[in-house]
């Protein structure tokens, strides 16, 4: 028997299976995903690497063949079906094995758990006392102190290790010593961290709040989604999507197919946004689950996160929450993969192999025969179109689970309007007399200021008009020396002096911050106390929490943010949202900009009025007649998928077609512009009569990074396998020509950002 070994060194030129013997000591003692260590290359220097497979035959000269050392020192080893799931991502998303083998086991072996040592006993009562006696005849006071301690009332014969050593002062040689006499022994027990029972504030005494999974019954709606999905499940519909607006009760259901799961021996993984993984959310799993749930984020130390691997692997954990990389979590034998605010972009790795969990959790799924839930209350067009395609089931769920809260009442403000009549303030006169009121009224207000995408696209400040790539209908961008540029084809233009489109001469990029905005609104309302939650405020470890949790004390009326401000928080008392520049991310120079606009500003609308109190919300824009803005404002998804996917289809982007970004960077920048060039050339020629579009090269958004130039082409065609086919060529070109040893190449499969 030979092994199939990955070897630990991320070059692509390595990037293939080495095959070693399997020494008689080892076999059988080798498992596929075990870390070995193999003597490689010249000088045969030992070297780490994962098994991957076995063979029963060898490709290589069988004299030459080396035989594996042993497994790694302090080795981790990879699930064998997370073995299987890196070789498809890397099929599917490029980069090398080892990349992906390395994503798939995302922690090194930490200094594990913390242990605690205790001391036991082993005579019998009658026997110690013999003993004693004989200690103290001898004048032995150490080994007599120790023996009397564990002979106390009360202890059971066992005492803490730092027990014995700090408060009675026995050393270690004693303790040593009457171990190699048999009188008692030093034990050893592992202490996994547990995140949830060290956070003070979350423990088993927590009183049940009115959100607990107990507290309520479900309502119909609800009752059907249950049923319909767990019977679909159960009949082989293993993706389904569950579209609900924000406070329909996704994250209730989520909580019941999960408890299914769980009392039929399978565990589950609920993937949330880092920024939506809050203390709220978290305990509602803990009130259902208890310590059979943890959490993984990046909060955590390198040691807790180990240890909630080990936890899982062991089977001490049913339910593991985190970001991204949580679906790795190595669980035995895995039955539901959650996905909550399955839109979101930080679903999608910007490291190699840039992977997206959604596609990732479901090739999981099918390895493990798992089931996978995706919840949104602004389904991804992905998501969407493949429900509608009939490839996932669809749950719409279209009233708020709490009987009295409605959807929010929403008004449009135009800001060209404001600005004709003399405001030059950032708040409307309809937003500043709205806030005026329920300040009166003691209710809370959130002010969200959009910055989402904002990549110095240029406007029109009188008539609102964004200057666009004539050829892509994405917004160009501002870059020094007065150039315009489309980052996704390469079209250049020389920036206007007046609007193409009124004339006027008010052509800007629009700026404004959150401390801009809170120095207003202080100014406005002097007496009221106001939180400001952005990248400066919550840089400490719980800054972020603490904001929150003040807010929610109500130890402010108003909150200023960023996009943080508008996920997965329920605040009862908030009866007011004002987007301000809600459009700021409508004109970033991307496809998917309409997208995000859409999704951030229902999220926002849905901030308001949760609890019992009616909730409005304002949306200052300086583009009202967008279809993103008036179909976030109506609350209307369909409308909005129905525009954005006419968009879509006409431009051919996805999820109509597939697009694959091949990131070229060098620092020699006529070498790098050769470079893409043939590679261009090369595409052309593969692609040969299939129907694939090649654009580009063009320059990325950041052209040029740490006098790193890069430079970026698109293959765009309708069926994802030809895409992966071409990239395969394109690896192997790279492989063979001499030119490219100096040039970085990455592959990015329908890119969240042009
Ligand atoms: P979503 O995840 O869709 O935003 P949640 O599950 O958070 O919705 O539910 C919103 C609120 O409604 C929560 O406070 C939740 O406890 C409550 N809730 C959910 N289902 C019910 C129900 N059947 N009856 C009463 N309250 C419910
Ligand atoms: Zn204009
Ligand atoms: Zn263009």
């Amino acid at each position: 028997m030979f092994a199939n070994i990955i070897i630990d060194i991320t070059h692509e030129k390595l990037d293939k299976i080495f095959q070693y013997r399997i020494p008689s000591e080892l076999e059988g003692m080798l498992e596929v995903g075990a870390e070995v260590e193999v003597p490689f290359g010249r000088g045969n220097r030992l070297t780490k690497g994962y098994i991957i497979g076995f063979s029963e035959t060898c490709d290589y000269d069988l004299s030459k063949v080396k035989a594996i050392n042993g497994l790694a020192e302090k080795s981790v080893g990879i699930e064998a079906k997370l073995v299987a799931l890196a070789a498809w991502m890397k099929e599917h998303y490029g980069g090398t094995m080892i990349q992906a083998l390395k994503t798939v086991l995302p922690i090194k072996r930490q200094e594990s758990a913390k242990v605690k040592r205790q001391v036991r006993l082993l005579l019998s009562k009658e026997e110690a006392e013999e003993k004693l006696l004989l200690y103290q005849k001898k004048n032995q006071k150490a080994r007599a102190r120790l023996l009397e301690a564990l002979l106390r009332d009360g202890t059971d014969g066992v005492l803490p290790y730092e027990l014995v050593v700090q408060k009675l002062n026995i050393t270690r040689t004693v303790v040593r010593a009457l171990e190699e006499q048999n009188v008692l022994a030093l034990e050893s027990e592992n202490v996994f961290r547990n995140p949830l029972a060290d956070n003070p504030g979350i423990g088993a005494d927590q009183e049940e709040s009115e959100s607990s999974e107990k507290a309520f019954s479900y309502t119909t709606a609800q009752k059907e989604a249950i049923q319909t999905v767990w019977n679909g499940l159960k009949a082989g519909q293993r993706t389904w999507l569950i579209h609900g607006v924000t406070g329909s009760g996704k994250t209730a259901l989520y909580i019941e197919w999960i408890k299914r799961t769980v009392s039929e021996g399978r565990q589950a993984i609920v993937l949330i946004p880092e920024i939506a993984l809050t203390y709220q959310t978290v305990m509602r799993f803990y009130h259902q689950f208890g310590d059979r749930v943890s959490i993984m984020n990046s909060r955590l130390s390198a040691g807790e996160r180990y240890d909630q691997m080990v936890r899982a692997k062991e089977g001490k954990i049913d339910v593991m929450i985190g970001p991204r990389s949580a679906l790795f979590t190595p669980f035995p034998n895995l039955g539901l993969i959650v996905i909550d605010e399955e839109h979101e972009t930080t679903y999608k790795s910007e490291q190699v192999p840039r992977y997206h969990a959604r596609e990732t959790a479901i090739r999981r799924a099918e390895l493990e025969d798992a089931g996978v839930i995706l919840g949104s209350a602004t389904p991804s067009l992905e998501a969407m179109y493949r429900a509608r395609n009939g490839e996932y089931g669809l749950i719409t769920l279209t009233e708020r689970a709490k009987a009295h809260a409605k959807m929010a009442q929403v008004e449009v403000v135009d800001m060209r309007a404001e600005l004709k009549e003399g405001n030059h303030s950032i708040l409307s006169h309809s937003l500043y007399e709205k806030m005026e009121q329920r300040l009166k009224d003691g209710e809370q207000i959130m002010l969200f200021l959009n910055r989402r995408g904002y990549a110095g696209f240029l406007s029109c400040r009188e008539c609102g008009h964004v200057i666009k790539c004539p050829h892509c209908d994405v917004s160009l961008s501002t870059h020094r020396g007065g150039k315009l540029v489309c980052h996704y084809c390469g079209h250049e233009e020389y920036k206007p002096l007046n609007c193409p489109e009124c004339g006027s001469k008010h052509l800007g990029e629009f700026k404004v911050g959150t401390q801009q905005v809170e120095d207003v609104v202080q100014k406005m309302f002097p007496q009221t106390r106001v939180l400001r939650m952005d990248l400066d405020t919550t840089r400490n470890k719980n800054g972020h929490e603490e904001i929150l949790s003040a807010f929610a004390n109500e130890e402010a009326q108003i909150l200023i943010g960023t996009q943080m401000i508008v996920k997965g928080h329920d605040f009862p008392n908030v009866t007011l949202v004002g987007a301000l520049a809600a459009d700021m991310s409508l004109y970033a120079d991307d496809y998917r900009a309409g997208e995000r606009t859409f999704q951030i500003l229902t999220q926002a609308v849905g901030r308001s009025g949760r609890g019992e109190k009616a909730g409005e919300a304002v949306i200052q824009t300086y583009s009202p007649d967008h279809y993103a803005i008036q179909t976030a404002a109506a609350q209307d998804y369909e409308g909005f998928y129905e525009q954005e996917m006419y968009y879509r289809e006409m431009m051919g982007y996805p999820p109509v077609e597939h697009l694959l970004a091949v990131l070229l960077s060098c620092e020699e920048e006529t070498l790098l512009e050769t470079g893409a060039d043939y590679l261009k050339n090369f595409a052309k020629r593969a692609a040969g009569k299939a129907p694939i579009q090649i654009i580009g090269p063009a320059s990325p958004s950041i052209g040029k990074i740490n006098d790193i130039y890069r430079k970026v082409l698109y293959l765009k065609t309708e069926k994802y396998d030809t895409l992966v086919k071409m990239k395969n060529r394109l690896e192997q070109y790279i492989e063979i020509n001499s030119g490219y040893q100096k040039i970085r190449i990455q592959f990015d499969f329908d890119p969240m950002h042009l």
